[in-house]
């Protein structure tokens, strides 16, 4: 069983704080920043491919009520929301997870580096997206 599946069935200790009928949401325990929170259906699904379509739906009223409750409650102005999706982007525990990050100006987390399209580089794309 998956180190989110033992939180969810409360068989390991986490932070706590929201639960639904599909979702819950506990603290980072390595946080990017304070209130960094992870939301995560009860659900098994390692990656956003796999996930129900209502289990989806019921994570992302989550990430809109947990967002809310760090920006009234933790005094926070913005946050990132952001799933790592694939080991290859970072994903660490194969359960997906939302990732909440509060922000604050000039905490120093630029979270991208960003580049350039060569000439013709995007209607190549554009042409595989739509094909
Ligand atoms: P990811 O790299 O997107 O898979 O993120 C996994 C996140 O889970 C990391 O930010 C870890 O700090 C966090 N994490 C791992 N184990 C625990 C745990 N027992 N309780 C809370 N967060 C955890
Ligand atoms: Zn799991």
């Amino acid at each position: 069983m998956c180190i989110f599946c033992k939180i969810i069935n409360k068989e390991i200790p986490s932070h706590l704080f929201y639960e639904d009928e599909r979702v819950v949401a506990f603290l980072d325990i390595k946080p990017v920043n304070p209130g960094h929170a992870l939301v995560v259906p009860k659900t098994h699904y390692e990656s956003l491919e796999d996930i129900s379509d209502e289990d989806l739906m019921a994570v992302a009223r989550a990430v809109k009520k947990v967002g809310q409750l760090i920006k009234d409650k933790l005094d926070v102005v913005g946050y990132n929301a952001s799933v790592n999706n694939g080991s290859v982007a970072g994903q660490e525990v194969p359960h997906l997870h939302v990732h909440l990050i509060p922000r604050h100006a000039g905490d120093g987390h630029t979270p991208w580096s960003r580049g350039a399209y060569a000439s013709g580089e995007a209607e190549e794309i554009i042409k595989k997206l739509i094909s």
